[in-house]
């Protein structure tokens, strides 16, 4: 027990000691005023982090809740949506939609590549019967960050609803709902937002809603509509996951605080960190043009197994980070930087990494690996020419 433990993982992530001290409050009733008084808070907060002014519903659930309450609300059985699959996620959003008994079309994007926006437009110039796009903005499996805005260009022009899952982006990077045209966005708490797992959140456009007024939702649990009526009067449909509410308000209070700019500026300057170490390790990053901000996909050096790195990275360094999901088990390192993680965090991993990389691999990195990523970390910070920071803020 000599090293402090680090949880770099796209989700669960580490909790702020304010966090955390608010979680550990007694309950209070989730009908009664202060809890009331609680949502509504959250609710301001919650506009300006969606980049909305539609209502944003919590729901108890992990993310994939969110995703299967997307569905089962927005469309009816027969209708058919676009699914963007370049990874385990986008798979996801395939089997929820069959689930639910829709008609499905994916463009099949290379893991580690973004969908291309003229792909999209393209199906659905050939098929304008299609009734919704399913994305995520930041495919966790892979690293790659989808081009949302440029799809939502597209869709928002057709009668087509555009739902992304912004699981590992909400809180990351950028993503104004209402300012892109988006149709849906949903995340859960367990990544970005500095929560424990267990609580999502989703919006709805207008025209999202128009349609979502027109379903009998496909289940009993996920009823959007009366959610929102709920919502209005500060509640929730069925007993609220009151700690997890309180825990919200004190974590969004911390994200906002010094506001979006300077939130989304360190995920970029931590994503800088750690796609510049890893290249001075002399690695192979996964996602090479678009990346998501919140985590880093690297291939390990052939031969190497990669499930013995990261098993003694936790057990020599304390440090916990995921591997590779499918055909790149064992062959690729994803280091988290999402949640309540800072360069110091970031700096553990990648040490932790190599250190690990040598010994279980005979591949040692070069020497400065850590300062060049600092140096890149200060000059994002700094806004110093190199990478550009491609900004759009939410407000
Ligand atoms: C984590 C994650 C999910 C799954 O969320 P759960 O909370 O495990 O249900 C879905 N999509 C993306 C992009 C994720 O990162």
């Amino acid at each position: 027990m000599l090293n402090k433990f680090r949880l770099l993982t796209p989700g669960p992530t580490p909790l702020p000691e304010r966090v955390r001290l608010v979680l550990a409050r007694d309950m209070i009733h989730h009908r009664k005023g202060e809890f009331k008084e609680i949502m509504a808070q959250v609710q301001v907060s919650l506009k300006t982090l969606f980049g909305t002014t539609s209502t944003v519903l919590p729901l108890s659930c992990s993310g994939t809740g969110a995703m299967t309450a997307a569905v089962y609300n927005l469309f009816a059985p027969g209708q058919k949506v676009l699914v963007i699959e370049g990874g385990k996620f986008g798979q996801r959003w395939r089997e929820i939609a069959l689930s639910h008994g829709l008609e499905v079309e994916s463009i099949v994007v290379p893991w580690g590549k973004a969908v291309a926006p003229q792909a999209v437009e393209a199906a659905l110039k050939a098929d304008p019967s299609i009734a919704g796009v399913l994305i995520q903005l930041s495919e966790t499996s892979t690293g790659v960050l989808h081009p949302v805005e440029e799809v939502a260009r597209i869709t928002r022009n057709s009668e087509t609803l555009l739902l992304v899952d912004g699981i590992s982006a909400v809180g990351l990077s950028p993503c104004p709902m209402d300012a892109w045209g988006v149709d849906c966005l949903l995340t859960g708490s367990q990544k970005g937002l500095m929560l424990p797992p267990g609580l999502a959140l989703l919006a709805l456009s207008e025209r999202a809603w128009a349609c979502a007024e027109k379903q009998t939702p496909g289940c009993f649990y996920f009823n959007l509509i009366k959610e929102r009526e709920y919502v209005h009067k500060g509640q929730t449909l069925f007993t609220s996951p009151v700690g997890l509410i309180l825990g919200l308000k004190e974590s969004l209070d911390m994200l906002l605080e010094n506001g979006l700019r300077a939130l989304y500026a360190k995920q970029w300057a931590l994503t800088m960190l750690t796609r510049a170490s890893l290249t001075a390790m002399g690695l192979e990053l996964f996602a090479k043009k678009d990346f998501a901000w919140g985590i880093t996909s690297v291939m390990l050096p052939d031969g190497v197994d990669g499930v013995e790195v990261l098993r003694m990275a936790q057990e020599k360094h304390g440090v916990s980070m995921a591997g590779g999901q499918d055909h790149f088990k064992g062959r690729m390192a994803r280091v988290g930087h999402m949640g309540w993680v800072d360069w110091a965090d970031v700096v553990a991993g990648i040490y932790a990494l190599n250190d690990c990389l040598c010994s279980v691999g005979g591949y040692c990195g070069s020497r400065d690996y850590i300062e060049q990523g600092l140096a890149a970390y200060r000059a994002a910070l700094a806004g110093e020419p190199g990478e550009p920071l491609p900004l759009v803020y939410n407000s």
